[in-house]
């Protein structure tokens, strides 16, 4: 097929993050590739994000040489997907993905093809999932190549499915995620034949690995374009079946005294879009997840007042649930569901103790449980007085380590003839507890107060 009119390059950045010229690079990698004899080009991503005048993550390359070509052609590389014909070469600046031009086989699970055939650059550019990721650029002349009608589409900033959406979606059921995500974190709209097919297979998005849904779930919660992908999700059904538990807190009311914006699914929906930018998974997660256990909690008592008691533990058990269901490392499932069992602790912080309120301020989730408590109130009842509180006594703290070296360890009670046991942590903690509170500020007076204080009284530490 004949490449549509091309235009060229604007003007835009040409540097990664690193400030290393990594299109530079791309540039000789191709060059090598031509000066072999075989078509090179940049493809995908990265040709729709210099044209945005964004930039890359990545920079991939499509070339008509095969992959034992591309072998012989560099010093450094590595068969990461041979049998679709994709190469990774290795530079001192990165990594870069050189893939032969090819057509994708039949798709018979709704996932991956059942084998691929190397082809010409416009059948390659025909096999991609959306326009805009269809296109190619020459980076030595910085020609755009494109096959699909993706350039007009960058333009009216759209994301239509190269060629019959329910086919391409058939194919590949993963693609209505994609879309979705490119639609938020571009900022475009999703055209309505495309949009009404991602509609019609959201429910079949099951037939993708519980893996890559999480892939791109993650993707799209930790964008700062979050709250679009999430309405884009809810609107497409997608939510439905990935996150039901989310989508249950619709129409779940809440004490308007405390939630005058409206139902939990709704309260969760403004705290998204409050968010600092660059919230980390777990934060986005633990928002989206910390009120999962109120529909089932919800009680209505005698007075007709609205309660969800111990919601948060049913939140948290709800989040494991969900987290494993989607294959999460365990350390994001740990952090998520941290922040979402602890989220109600701090409406007690203004009463706690020191040694408590230390040790509270000293957990690995804090900053992170911070900002989802801020956002809690904030998209609610707007009292931020217990956020101000803990970041005053943060300063307040700050001119030491909220937990100090210990003034006495377990070696300290074998020496004083003590039988290693759970006692000791019990001691232990008693001891730590008086060395944040002030009242022991040395080893001595450590070892004098054990002196003086029989173990069974220790057991009883003095926290609120
Ligand atoms: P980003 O890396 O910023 O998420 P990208 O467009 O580069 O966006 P990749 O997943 O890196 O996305 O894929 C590179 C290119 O491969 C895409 O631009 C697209 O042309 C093609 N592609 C990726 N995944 C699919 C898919 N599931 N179906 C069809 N084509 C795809
Ligand atoms: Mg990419």
């Amino acid at each position: 097929m004949q490449a549509l009119p091309s235009e060229t390059l604007p003007p835009g950045p040409r540097r990664t993050i690193l400030g290393r010229p990594m299109k530079s690079t791309a540039r000789r990698l191709v060059e090598t590739l031509r000066a072999a004899g075989h078509e090179a080009l940049l493809a995908g991503g990265c040709v729709r994000d210099l044209l945005l005048g964004r930039e890359p993550k990545d920079y991939d390359i499509a070339t008509s040489a095969t992959p034992q070509q591309v072998a012989g052609l560099f010093p450094r590389t590595v068969g990461v997907g041979a049998q679709f014909g994709v190469m990774m070469v290795i530079e001192p600046d990165g990594e870069y993905e050189v893939a032969t031009f090819r057509t994708d086989g039949e798709y018979k699970d709704g996932r991956r093809p059942e084998g691929v055939t190397f082809a010409s650059a416009a059948e390659d550019a025909k096999r991609r999932d959306f326009t805009i990721n269809g296109l190619f650029l020459d980076p030595v002349t910085d020609e755009v190549i494109d096959h699909v009608g993706g350039r007009a589409d960058l333009t009216a900033r759209r994301i239509r499915a190269i060629g019959d959406p329910r086919k391409r979606f058939e194919e590949d059921r993963l693609r209505v995620l994609r879309g979705v995500r490119f639609a938020a974190a571009l900022d475009f709209e999703i055209e309505p034949v495309t949009w009404d097919a991602i509609r019609d297979f959201a429910p079949r998005i099951h037939d993708v690995s519980p893996e890559r849904i999480r892939e791109e779930l993650s993707r799209i919660l930790t964008h700062p374009s979050r709250l679009r992908g999430f309405d884009l999700l809810d609107a497409s059904g997608l939510l439905h079946e990935i996150l039901p538990e989310v989508e249950a807190t619709k129409g779940c009311e809440q004490p308007p005294e405390f939630h005058p914006e409206g139902d939990v699914f709704v309260h969760t929906r403004i705290m998204l879009g409050m968010l600092r930018s660059d919230a980390s998974l777990p934060l986005a997660l633990g928002v989206l997840f910390h009120d999962i256990g109120k529909p089932p909690t919800f009680q209505r008592d005698p007075t007709g007042r609205i309660r969800f008691n111990g919601h948060e533990y049913v939140s948290a058990e709800l989040t494991r649930g969900i987290m494993t269901r989607l294959k999460f490392p365990n350390a994001v499932i740990d952090a998520t569901e941290a922040l979402v069992r602890n989220h109600m602790a701090f409406k007690d912080v203004q009463r706690m103790r020191v040694a408590k309120l230390k040790r509270f301020l000293a957990r690995e989730t804090i900053d992170d449980e911070l900002e989802l408590h801020r956002v809690d109130c904030a998209s609610s009842h707007g009292m931020l007085d217990n956020l101000d509180f803990l970041i005053a006594k943060r300063e307040e703290f700050a001119n030491e380590p909220l937990i100090p070296p210990p003034l006495i360890t377990g070696h300290d009670l074998i020496k004083l003839g003590w039988k290693p046991g759970p006692r000791f942590k019990i001691v232990l903690d008693a001891v730590e507890t008086r060395q944040l509170e002030g009242s022991l500020q040395t080893r001595e007076q450590a070892l004098a107060w054990l002196a003086t204080n029989p173990p069974e009284i220790q057991e009883d530490t003095p926290e609120s």
